[in-house]
């Protein structure tokens, strides 16, 4: 996705919902660009000079709210989707926050602790002015982690000479995470998925079949929820292959399994036959083509294109990775009625957790584990349920109802 089509559904977005051409036009460009390149020490005495960016997008309700990724092919122009992206999802699910995005350019596994070490401390320098518990908040994203937002944390208070656990969040709980973190965009999508098995499909979750792209944080946690609220999970894959059972799959048993470092496709726990060799393999391209109530891309981004929409034969299609769906396969599979949650919405949760975590750290308000829980599922609801009705009173698909009730928020604001 680049961001001129971003700028073209802000625009086509702000002008069905009538809001003047001024106020389109904040919305449609980020509000502040930073582009740096910093010094780091490396470990054979050397210097080397890395690129970085922190893209503000709009912070017209509530401070910038956006990771920060470590990848060699990080770039302006995706920072900036990234950065209006986060700028819709947190309107879309109404938290306080706007939206930003960060990044550096290098490849982390190149370098050594110190050396990972100091290039954070290097870009949180070169950035803290920025920053700050009611500027702009950053999290852990692409190839970052607590431990790497522990040490950005650490720099940026040094610099400012204040205590800020606010100023990150995606904390680890011992340094003022909080619990439900970790399971918080799983449980979020479980929260979607449960809504709209109501609402769209109009059945059960015991008669609603499911399969899930990608086996990690997400599609875990995800899978993890999902069985427990009954759904028949009859095929997941992640990057080493898959698996499927008409009757679907035992997921504990299989995350079991998988969690002392077995393959997927060696794996076969069925949920109503236990251990079984009926499995089939499926591949983590083919697993998208499978009959099923509800495809679940929660791997990578732009998993159905053009080239395999027209074999897609799920009734709906919930996003949970970042843009697993393109513009040109988003049509082809509008005219085979294939409804589209889209990722803004589905994979909130996570950014709602670093809210709980930020209001904790800010402004006191402390949920335990369970209450998180029970927020977290209410909120994705409720913001499923809005999205839902703006698409019936206006026609349009749940993507566009995600990006009108986004935009009218974000005007209404400015
Ligand atoms: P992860 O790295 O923990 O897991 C990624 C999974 O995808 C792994 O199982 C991997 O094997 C699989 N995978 C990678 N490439 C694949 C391919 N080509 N085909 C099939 N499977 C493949 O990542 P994650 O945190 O689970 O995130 C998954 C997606 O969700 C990403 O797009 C991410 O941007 C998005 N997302 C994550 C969060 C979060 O809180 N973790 C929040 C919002 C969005």
């Amino acid at each position: 996705m680049s961001y001129n089509e971003i700028r073209d559904l802000i625009g086509s977005a702000g002008t069905k919902l009538k809001i003047p051409k001024e106020k389109i036009a904040q919305i449609s460009e980020p509000k502040r660009v930073i582009e740096t390149s910093f010094p780091v020490k490396m470990e054979n005495g050397k210097t080397r000079v890395f690129k970085g960016y922190r893209v503000q997008h709009n912070d017209a309700r509530g401070p910038y709210k956006g990771g920060i990724r470590y990848h060699e092919k990080v770039d302006l122009d995706e920072v900036k989707v990234l950065a209006a992206l986060m700028s819709l999802k947190t309107a879309v699910i109404g938290i306080p926050f706007g939206g930003s995005k960060g990044g550096v350019e290098v490849d982390p596994r190149t370098l050594s602790q110190k050396e990972l070490k100091r290039l954070t401390e290097g870009f949180a320098k070169s950035i803290f002015e920025s920053i700050g518990e009611q500027k702009d908040v950053p999290a852990p994203d692409v190839n970052t982690n607590p431990k790497i937002m522990k040490w950005f944390r650490a720099e940026y208070e040094k610099l400012t000479g204040q205590n800020a656990p606010g100023v990150i969040t995606g904390k680890a709980y011992r340094d003022g995470g909080i619990k439900v973190r970790d399971e918080a965009t799983g449980l979020g999508g479980a929260a979607v998925v449960e809504q709209i098995t109501k609402t769209i499909l109009k059945q059960k979750p015991e008669e609603t079949t499911v399969a899930i792209q990608g086996f990690g944080n997400v599609g875990n946690h995800l899978a993890h929820h999902l069985s427990h609220m009954k759904f028949k999970i009859i095929a997941i894959a992640d990057i080493d292959g898959g698996i499927m059972h008409e009757d679907g799959l035992d997921y504990h048993a299989t995350y079991k399994q998988r969690s002392k470092g077995e393959k997927l496709p060696s794996l076969c726990f069925c949920s109503i036959h236990g251990p079984s060799k009926d499995c089939c393999e499926v591949s983590p391209v083919k697993i998208l083509e499978e009959k099923v109530d509800i495809l679940i891309p929660a791997a990578v981004g732009d998993q159905i294109t053009k080239a395999n929409a027209n074999k897609i034969k799920a009734k709906v299609i919930v996003e949970m990775a970042n843009h697993p769906v393109d513009a040109e396969a988003e049509k082809i599979l509008k005219t085979k009625g294939i409804s589209i949650v889209p990722d803004i919405l589905s994979n909130a949760g996570g950014v709602l957790a670093s809210y709980l975590e930020w209001r904790e750290n800010v402004g006191g308000v402390k949920l335990e584990y369970e209450e998180a829980k029970t927020y977290l599922i209410r909120k994705m609801k409720k913001a499923t349920s809005e999205v839902e009705k703006m698409a019936l009173d206006e026609k349009v698909s749940l993507r566009e109802a995600a990006y009108l009730i986004a935009i009218k928020r974000i005007a209404k604001a400015l």
